[in-house]
C-alpha cells in the first residue's frame, strides 16, 4: 500500500482554530470520487503558509463556511497543507452538491491563462490521489455514478465537471488525462509491476543536430537577440518553400542577415533523411520568428523542402511525429486536442499548420494533409510509451 505524504497539518501552518473548527462538526463520508481544483489566487507569493490562512479566512469567516473548503491544498513547492478539520473522509465544503463522497484537492494559484502549475505541485498532487485511490479502492482511469451528483463523472474529476465554474483552470483541467495515467501509474508502480515513470519524460528526446553541430556562423549563442522563453501551448508545422538539399547554414543565413531576423526562424527543422536539427538559439520553449502573432506561444518545426505538390519523406514525417511526440508529453499536450492560443478568442489544434494562423500556402498542401495522421500517430506514440 502506498503511504500517505507528508502534510502540513492546520497547527504547523497557523490555522486560527488550530486542529478542529468549533463551529463545525466534522461529518464523514466514504470517498468515490477526487475533485481537482485550483484557488484562484495568485502564483507567486513570499509565504505559502500565509496564503493557507488567508484562503480559510476567506472560506471560514468570509463567506461564512465555519472551516477551509478543501481537504487538502498544494503549494507551487508541492508542500501539501491539511485543509478541513476532521482528518480522512471528512466531508469538505468544495463543490456544492458533490461535497458527500468527494475528496477536494487545491492547487494553489491559478490556471485559467498560461501558467501550468509545477513539476513539484504535480507530483505532489499526483502521490495524494494516489494515495487516496488505493485506499479507497477507486480506479484513477475509470469513471462511476457519484451519488449526490447522481449521474456517472470521472473518478477523477475537475470542479468544473460537476459545477458551473472556470475551476481547476483551463490549464489544469487539460492535464487531467494525463494526471490520471500518472496516479494509475504510481499504483501499479507499488506494486512491482510497472516502471514508475516520471511524467512529462516517457517519450525519449530524438537525436537533434546543435547548431554548433551543423556550424551555425554565430554557433551555439545568438548575438544581438536576447532569446526569451515563452509557455508552448501549440506545435506549428512549417515547410522552408526551398530544394529539399537546402543547408540549415543557408536557410539561417536567408532568416538571420536576408530577412533580418538576427537569428533562424524555426525552433527545429528536419531534412528528408530524418535528422533533426536545432534552429533558433537559447534551447527549449523558446521563443522563434516563424509565424508572426503566433510565436509567443508555439515552437516552430519546419520540414526541408517544398510540400506544395511534393510529398515528405517517411524518415522526415517519422522524425516529425518522434520530436511532436516528445514535446507534446514533456508539455503535457493533447496532440488531437485543440486550446486556445494565449489570449486569441478561438481555439487552435494543438499541432497545427503554419496557413491555419497566417495568410501563407506553408506547410504546403502535401503536408498540410497529412496533419490529421501525424496527430494520430504522436497521440499513439505518447499512449504508447506513457501508461
Ligand atoms: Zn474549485
Ligand atoms: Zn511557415
Amino acid at each position: 500500500m502506498l503511504t500517505k505524504p507528508a502534510v502540513v497539518s492546520r497547527q504547523e501552518w497557523g490555522c486560527p482554530t488550530g486542529a478542529n473548527s468549533p463551529d463545525w462538526t466534522p461529518q464523514y463520508t466514504t470517498v468515490t470520487h477526487l475533485i481537482v481544483h485550483h484557488t484562484a489566487t495568485p502564483n507567486d507569493d513570499p509565504d505559502w503558509k500565509a496564503r493557507v490562512r488567508s484562503i480559510w479566512n476567506f472560506h471560514a469567516i468570509t463567506r461564512d463556511g465555519k472551516d477551509i473548503a478543501y481537504n487538502y491544498l498544494i503549494d507551487p513547492d508541492g508542500v501539501i497543507y491539511e485543509g478541513r478539520a476532521g482528518g480522512d473522509n471528512v466531508i469538505g465544503r468544495h463543490a456544492t452538491g458533490a461535497n458527500k463522497n468527494s475528496m477536494g484537492v487545491a492547487l494553489i494559484g491559478n490556471f485559467d491563462q498560461d501558467l501550468l502549475p509545477t513539476e513539484e505541485a504535480l507530483d505532489s498532487l499526483i502521490k495524494l490521489l494516489a494515495w487516496k485511490a488505493e485506499q479507497a479502492g477507486i480506479d484513477p482511469t475509470g469513471s462511476s455514478h457519484h451519488s449526490e451528483v447522481g449521474r456517472v463523472l470521472p473518478n477523477i474529476c475537475g470542479h468544473r465537471d460537476v459545477g458551473a465554474t472556470a475551476c481547476p483552470g483551463r490549464k489544469l483541467y487539460a492535464l487531467l488525462p494525463r494526471l490520471r495515467i500518472d496516479v494509475s501509474n504510481l499504483i501499479q508502480g507499488i506494486d512491482g509491476e510497472d516502471e514508475v515513470v516520471p511524467s512529462g519524460e516517457c517519450v525519449p528526446q530524438p537525436p537533434i543536430v546543435s547548431r554548433t553541430e551543423w556550424g551555425c556562423p554565430t554557433g551555439a549563442e545568438s548575438p544581438g537577440w536576447k532569446p526569451r522563453k515563452i509557455p508552448v501551448s501549440h506545435m506549428i508545422i512549417h515547410h522552408t518553400a526551398t530544394r529539399s538539399n537546402a543547408k540549415v547554414s543557408t536557410i539561417w543565413n536567408y532568416h538571420a542577415n536576408t530577412l533580418g531576423w538576427k537569428d533562424i526562424g524555426y525552433n527545429y527543422l528536419i531534412d528528408p533523411d530524418g535528422v533533426i536539427y536545432e534552429g533558433r538559439a537559447g534551447g527549449e520553449d523558446v521563443m522563434g520568428a516563424h509565424a508572426y502573432d503566433y510565436n509567443h506561444h508555439s515552437m516552430g518545426v519546419s520540414l526541408i523542402g517544398n510540400f506544395e505538390s511534393a510529398a515528405p519523406t517517411q524518415k522526415a514525417l517519422d522524425s516529425l511525429t518522434q520530436l511532436l511526440a516528445w514535446k507534446a508529453a514533456k508539455l503535457r499536450l493533447d496532440p488531437m486536442g485543440k486550446d486556445q492560443f494565449g489570449t486569441t478568442p478561438t481555439n487552435l489544434m494543438v499541432i497545427s499548420g503554419h496557413r491555419d494562423v497566417n495568410a501563407t500556402a506553408c506547410p504546403g498542401r502535401e503536408i498540410y494533409a497529412l496533419l490529421p495522421d501525424i496527430r494520430s500517430d504522436v497521440n499513439d506514440i505518447i499512449k504508447d510509451k506513457c501508461r
